[in-house]
């Protein structure tokens, strides 16, 4: 394994659920400390500072640093646990899966309980079970006292269990959290690209936290940078996949390169920082498409409403079946979104930031 796909694993398979975030803020630590200036905001967003030549321009580049994932809401006197959802979750994708449950006691693998098909009922069977209904197993036996061994109790996050792995197609990865471990590794990989290089400005390379209950960190994180331009790095929507109208001809596809937001929510990127970064995929020829998210939105759109207003925009890598177990990423857009982060970065210095803020 490459040292890049090392990191990657490492980062999409730290535990980070909003709120808890330090594990993978001290693998981003480790990857900058070296050449960066590193600090936190008050709720623990990761702050890497890269000054090049000149103090200003400010930029900020950023990803978010927690997944989707879940709090221990009830313990049941035989063992069982019930949860509650951290961010959006569609229950269908997690019956028989299995998460793990970090406790005083230590981390322990449990698994989403699920009825065997024999003795569903008719109408059962046409169901999303609702979270009242949803539990996890801890290893309750007869003889094996659970909450003893493990010490679970309200309050204990949890995230799900999925080991990285490549598939057939060696580009492609699997593993839960690419969303969003991918924007904080591409946020750190971008510093050290820069590491050795020229740029006119300051960078600041930055993981926020809780973005996936309310872009929360956003806030404060941008605050505490207050920077002149301001990036979110995140996942974009694959639409390439059977039950997408168009599928086949859609340009939000794993390989398409680097995915330019024009449109999140009712959140409209400030469009002539679009056309610069557009300008420079399209001169530097680097793979990019452009796409719009209708539900939801990124850490872009808190940015944007910072201090008297941020130039803001998202750049996204293309994912398939994100807010599950088994969200995909194509190493090739990985490494085009970085190329493009690299020369949008060494090419904003003081005018033309001037010229994008207007
Ligand atoms: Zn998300």
């Amino acid at each position: 394994m490459d040292e890049r796909t090392a990191f990657l694993k490492e980062i999409t398979e730290a535990f980070g659920p909003p709120g808890l975030e330090d594990d993978v803020a001290a693998i981003l630590r480790r990857r900058t400390e070296e050449f960066c200036q590193i600090g936190r905001d008050n709720i623990g967003s990761f702050i890497a500072t890269k000054k090049g030549t000149s103090a200003e321009p400010k930029i900020m580049v950023a990803g978010h640093m927690d997944e989707v994932a879940f709090m221990v809401t009830d313990v049941e006197s035989n063992g069982f646990v019930r949860l509650r959802p951290l961010g959006g979750w569609w229950p269908h994708v997690l019956l028989g899966q299995r998460v793990r449950v970090r406790t005083r006691k230590g981390e322990f693998l449990g698994i989403v309980g699920s009825k065997p098909p024999h003795d569903l009922k008719a109408e059962e069977r046409k169901q999303v079970l609702d979270w009242p209904d949803i539990f996890v197993d801890l290893g309750v036996g007869e003889g094996f006292d659970v909450l003893e061994a493990t010490g679970v109790r309200r309050g204990d996050f949890a995230v799900p269990h999925a080991p990285f792995e490549t598939l057939a197609n060696p580009n492609q990865h699997v593993v839960k959290a690419w969303d969003n471990r991918v924007g904080c590794a591409l946020a750190v990989d971008l510093l050290r690209e820069l590491k050795d290089a020229e740029h006119p400005n300051t960078v600041y390379g930055v993981a926020t936290v809780q973005e996936e209950i309310g872009l929360r960190g956003a806030a404060t994180s941008a605050e505490q940078v207050m920077p002149d331009i301001a990036f979110a790095i995140d996942v974009g929507l694959a639409r390439d996949t059977p039950g997408y109208k168009g599928a086949e001809k859609a340009q939000e596809k794993l390989g398409a390169g680097a995915a330019i937001l024009l449109l999140e929510g009712h959140v409209v990127s400030h469009p002539r920082l679009v056309r610069f970064v557009l300008k420079v995929a399209e001169e530097e020829q680097i793979p990019h498409h452009v796409t719009s998210i209708e539900g939801g939105g990124t850490d872009a759109a808190r940015f944007q409403i910072t201090g008297r207003g941020i130039p803001s925009m998202a750049i996204c890598v293309p994912s398939r079946y994100i807010h599950s177990h088994s969200s995909l990423v194509d190493r090739r857009d990985y490494e085009a979104t970085l190329k493009l982060l690299t020369a949008v970065v060494k090419r904003l210095d003081a005018r033309t930031v001037a010229e994008i803020r207007g």
